[in-house]
């Protein structure tokens, strides 16, 4: 099926004609062919020269000459997976997909001798460059790659990592998604036994038959249990991986690589997880509120996605548009003015058909081209926000197309900025037109819900994934012993709260961050407390917060997180800044505790 024919729901459908008019056409394989052809003509021209060397302003040249070729180059990459997500089933999606994914990597490999050599441009060619004052947009750019040089190998060296990796990290990140994709769970459901995957089987957490959802779980942490040959060492080795290649290169501590890249303080971070512990109680007692709602007398483990009464306010999706450009229109007219452009020219996919993507996601593409956004639209509460949250990220790189390309995605720690706000912006719209407390109490508990999964949740999973690096540092961890560690933070979180199902043991083997992202985690309550902390500024400040945020989002990735947050008088250095964002989650209960009956 071919994009630029318009489907009869053409208002939930996206229109991917900006960037091609379809799969066929020619200024595709153009652009495949014109961006490895500038590449390899960019190579061959600077390759054999000292990059360091580079007067300012020839440096300037070639470094606006690299961000254009890579602009060219995602262009059809981009393109192939929005068709892909768009229809996962179609062989032509498939086989674009598979090409421009090619074509990057190709990409990728020319330019690489490019960046190592930002990577090592010495400290004071770094000082000259800053100076000249066509880089200075750049100064972000170029700091950041200069400061992994410590920890940079030889070329070659770089080189025999990155080969080796395909049959060593790679190949077992591989081989854990094709194994765990390939489980089949067995579970009755009411009078029928079913065949259902992995993701079928977590979905069923959200279940409002109690007692599906602890079988469904059980069912599932037991597969895994079954199978712990394989996942116990797919953990070892690669914990052991990371290790070694940490050890060559210099870094001091399993974290430090992740820090260098999110650009934010070790103290920092520990600072922050330890404010998060110390607020355990507050996610204890929104589990007690939990399990009331339910007229349960305490959460098991298998409880925490249970629907609250009153969730199942279906809102079709033309009331939602409304709401959301009403809500984010009255927060500010350029808000309501961006989102009603997303629909108006159908950058918004939003209808449910089979071969779709099953998620929601927002794709920022580059500067030179719109974001668009796709959602499984079903109806329900949760859906709401979700077209808040992914119109919110829409909204953070519409603004961002300011930057070019090196400086447009913002860091990974203010990825959510926007998207999380614009989720509370919904909710406080919701809540200000519903009178049903039944209502009220499920769209309070759902954004609570999210807040505990970002937060709490992340520190324990980061907390776990610590002591797993520590432990193997002695020993070939078992299963069992990898079960304690998880089992202990866990109980940390839980406190006397709630009551842990025994198979909850494995529930560390399925978890992807870990296989795929280490130390990714702690990103997710950094992103999460500095959203609540600018909204709590917002409601403190009102109209006067907002110029600076939108500021804030047209920086894109221009600064780092530090420097971005100073502009709104934010120090994410201080010890107090972190409790701040404790203060939203602490109102939320209170408003959920003030509607019990
Ligand atoms: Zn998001």
């Amino acid at each position: 099926m071919l994009a630029p024919q318009q489907p009869p729901d053409a208002g939930t459908a996206w229109n991917l004609t900006d960037l091609y008019a379809s799969p066929r056409d020619p200024a595709l394989s153009l652009d495949l062919e014109k961006s490895l052809k500038t590449a390899r003509d960019f190579q061959s021209e600077y390759q054999e020269i000292e990059i360091a060397s580079l007067e300012p302003a020839d440096f300037f040249r070639a470094l606006k000459r690299y961000e254009a070729i890579l602009e060219i180059g995602l262009k059809p990459f981009l393109y192939g997976s929005l068709l892909f997500s768009e229809d996962t089933q179609d062989p032509v999606h498939k086989t674009l997909l598979q090409k421009g994914k090619e074509a990057w990597n190709q990409l990728e490999n020319t330019l690489l001798f490019f960046r190592l050599a930002l990577t090592r441009l010495p400290d004071s060619k770094l000082k000259a460059l800053g100076d000249y004052s066509p880089l200075k947009e750049y100064r972000h750019a170029l700091e950041f790659h200069h400061r992994f040089q410590p920890f940079t190998l030889k070329e070659k060296e770089e080189e025999i990592v990155n080969r080796k990796n395909l049959t060593g990290r790679s190949a077992f990140m591989n081989l854990f998604d094709e194994f765990t994709g390939s489980f089949v769970f067995h579970l009755k459901i009411g009078e029928q036994e079913k065949e259902l995957t992995g993701s079928e089987m977590l979905a069923l957490l959200h279940s409002p038959d109690r007692e599906l959802r602890e079988e469904a779980f059980r069912t599932f942490l037991q597969y895994h249990g079954e199978n712990s040959l394989v996942l116990t060492a797919l953990f070892n080795a690669l914990v052991l991986d990371y290790r070694v290649e940490d050890e060559f290169r210099g870094y001091k501590g399993p974290m430090q690589r992740t820090h260098l890249e999110n650009e934010i303080a070790p103290e920092t971070v520990d600072l922050m997880m330890a404010v998060t512990e110390n607020y355990y109680p507050l996610a204890q007692e929104y589990f007690q509120v939990k399990a009331c709602l339910l007229g349960i007398p305490k959460l098991k483990n298998s409880d925490i996605y249970a629907p609250l009464p009153g969730g199942h306010r279906e809102i079709p999706l033309p009331e939602a548009k409304d709401l959301l450009l009403g809500s984010f229109g009255r927060f500010h007219p350029l808000f309501g003015r961006i989102a009603a452009e997303f629909f108006e020219k159908k950058w918004v996919d939003a209808k449910i058909r089979k071969g779709k993507y099953g998620g929601a996601f927002c794709s920022g593409l580059t500067p030179s081209l719109h974001p668009y956004l796709l959602l499984n639209y079903t109806g329900n509460l949760r859906d709401v926000l979700t077209l808040a949250h992914e119109m919110g990220h829409g909204i953070h790189f519409y603004l961002a197309r300011k930057q070019s390309l090196l400086n447009f995605d913002p860091p990974l720690t203010l990825a959510e900025t926007a998207s999380v706000f614009g989720e509370m912006i919904m909710v406080q719209a919701l809540l200000r037109d519903e009178a049903d407390p039944e209502v009220r109490q499920a769209l309070l508990g759902a954004e609570i819900e999210d807040i505990i999964a970002t937060v709490f949740r992340q520190n324990v999973l980061t907390r776990f994934e610590l002591a797993l690096y520590d432990r193997r540092r002695e020993h070939l961890l078992t299963g069992d012993e990898i079960g304690d560690l998880w089992w202990r933070e866990n109980a940390n979180l839980f406190g006397k709260a709630v009551e842990m199902i025994p198979e909850y043991r494995w529930g560390w083997s399925y978890i992807s961050h870990f296989i795929h992202s280490r130390f990714y985690c702690y990103s997710y309550i950094f992103g999460e407390l500095v959203v609540l902390t600018l909204y709590e500024k917002y409601l403190e400040e009102g109209e006067a917060f907002i110029p600076g945020f939108i500021r804030l989002l047209e920086s894109g990735g221009s600064a780092s997180p530090d420097e971005l947050l100073s502009h709104l008088g934010l120090d994410i250095n201080r010890p107090d800044f972190w409790e701040r964002g404790f203060k939203v989650i602490r109102k939320l209960i209170d408003e959920l505790k003030s509607l019990r009956p």
